[in-house]
């Protein structure tokens, strides 16, 4: 993805790198939303974001960041209470939103870098309290990666709906909407779909949508069954953020053109792994703290919080990279100081990834040997 001649210097993990061809599509002319030009543009990207989201249902847009679909998740469940899986500051906010909407809920929680037990979900599934559960499918804040399809499992088994965050997991990590049975799949434009922040993305499964009138106060602007009504006739419920679809339409025809969703899961696999070497290198070689925060076995391949040692903080280390030409991420939630992350998502390739780490590295040598 790199036909681009812009150089690759944007790795924040969240909002990413947007390529010159995505933003220029922004700049189309506006037309009117409620003719039939905008239903055949939102016909079009419908078929590029089932793609995207493995499913054969309406994929709902919103105008809104990520938080916005969130409220929409825990708005439009079935009333009942909610339990949450926290392992990490964006898996929090979803808890907090479902109590700041009224809902009773109790939270299993796993350090940060850590995903929740299996058993423990299944445990607290087995009480029969719960009408829904949510969980945060790559945790931003620790770059950790909860087995989302596993949850998703337990859920279904226990007749309790699954509402997944996966604001920075589609695009780059796998996920299957339809395979895997889950009730909610959330996302936004502006991570691993690298696309400008401002639309946020929702498919609700059969069962999700047959309860969604009994949930109460759902509002109107974040009520999804107008989003179902409305993608019956190719619309969105209010007006659209239509330069942001302009530049959806072009990101969604560039992943085709890479070789479809899959071929985009193997190139963050590939950026994961040339990650995760490197900080294996910087733990030999450089100081033996430094390293991956999240496990083997439970890492996203779209972003790493790369631990520090007790003599550096994240802000100075991110200054220090920053001066020259990369930006990183800072900690974020517990982690705050402790470690810094890199976002390798979105339309990044190995080979910019590459020159970034080797900053990073040049960053954390100099510092470490004169703090
Ligand atoms: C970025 C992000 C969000 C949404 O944040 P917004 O700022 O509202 O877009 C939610 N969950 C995760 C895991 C994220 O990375």
């Amino acid at each position: 993805m790199s036909e681009d001649a812009v150089p690759e210097t944007f790795f924040l993990p969240g909002p990413t790198q947007v390529r010159p061809a995505v933003l220029a599509a922004m700049q189309q002319p506006m037309i009117a939303h409620r003719g039939r030009q905008f239903e055949e543009l939102y016909s079009r990207i419908q078929l590029g974001l089932r793609h995207v989201f493995r499913t054969e249902r309406p994929v709902f847009v919103g105008a809104s960041s990520g938080t916005g679909m969130m409220e929409a998740a825990v708005r439009c469940a079935r009333p009942g209470r909610v339990l949450s899986l926290v392992n990490g500051s964006f898996s929090q906010r979803f808890a907090r939103i479902a109590r700041s909407c009224g809902r009773e809920v109790d939270v299993l929680e796993a350090p940060a870098g850590a995903t929740v037990w299996l058993e423990e979900v299944e445990q607290a599934l087995r009480s029969g309290r719960y009408s829904a559960l949510t969980v945060v499918h790559s945790e931003t804040s620790t770059g950790a990666l909860t087995d989302v399809r596993a949850v998703g499992a337990l859920a279904q088994e226990h007749g309790v709906l699954s509402l997944v965050d996966s604001v920075s997991g589609i695009g780059g990590a796998r996920l299957e909407c339809d395979a895997w049975e889950l009730d909610l799949v959330l996302t936004a434009s502006q991570k691993a779909m690298a696309i400008p922040a401002g639309l946020a993305f929702a498919v609700a499964s059969e069962s999700y949508m047959s309860h969604a009138a009994s949930a109460p106060d759902r509002g109107l602007y974040l009520d999804l069954e107008q989003f179902a009504a409305s993608a019956g006739h190719h619309q969105t419920p209010f007006t659209p953020a239509l330069s942001l679809f302009y530049a959806l339409e072009r990101q969604l025809a560039d992943i085709a053109a890479e070789g479809g969703i899959s071929a985009r899961w193997a190139r963050h696999a590939a950026m994961a792994a040339v990650t995760w070497e490197w900080a294996e290198g910087l733990t030999d070689a450089v100081h033996p703290e430094l390293g991956i925060l999240a496990p083997l076995g439970s890492r996203s391949p779209t972003v790493s919080a790369i631990t520090l040692p007790a003599e550096l903080t994240s802000d100075v280390v991110v200054s220090t990279i920053e001066r020259s030409g990369f930006v990183v991420g800072g900690g974020n939630g517990a982690t705050r100081h402790t470690t810094f992350r890199i976002g390798h998502m979105g339309d990044h390739t190995v080979a910019g990834l590459r020159r970034c780490l080797e900053a990073c590295s040049d960053a954390l040598s100099e510092l470490i040997a004169s703090p």
